[in-house]
């Protein structure tokens, strides 16, 4: 099998290939973890912010390579 695969979307599970654009929070302790929170999509990232408790918050694009 290819290792085309770079992470798992933590809200919804989805994987998240080479190649794909995902998302991160933009606030600091959500990427300093041992967890990467990575999001499939803006909806997944939105749907983080009331377990995570931000009072502002923003999410990024990148690219997964
Ligand atoms: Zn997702
Ligand atoms: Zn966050």
């Amino acid at each position: 099998m290819s290792d085309e695969r770079f992470g798992k979307c933590c809200m919804c599970g989805k994987v998240i290939n080479k190649g794909d654009t995902y998302h991160k929070c933009t606030v600091s302790t959500c990427n300093s973890g041992r967890l990467k929170l990575i999001f499939c999509s803006p909806a997944c990232w939105d749907a983080h912010l009331p377990t995570a408790r931000h009072r502002s918050a923003g999410y990024t694009d990148h690219k997964a390579s």
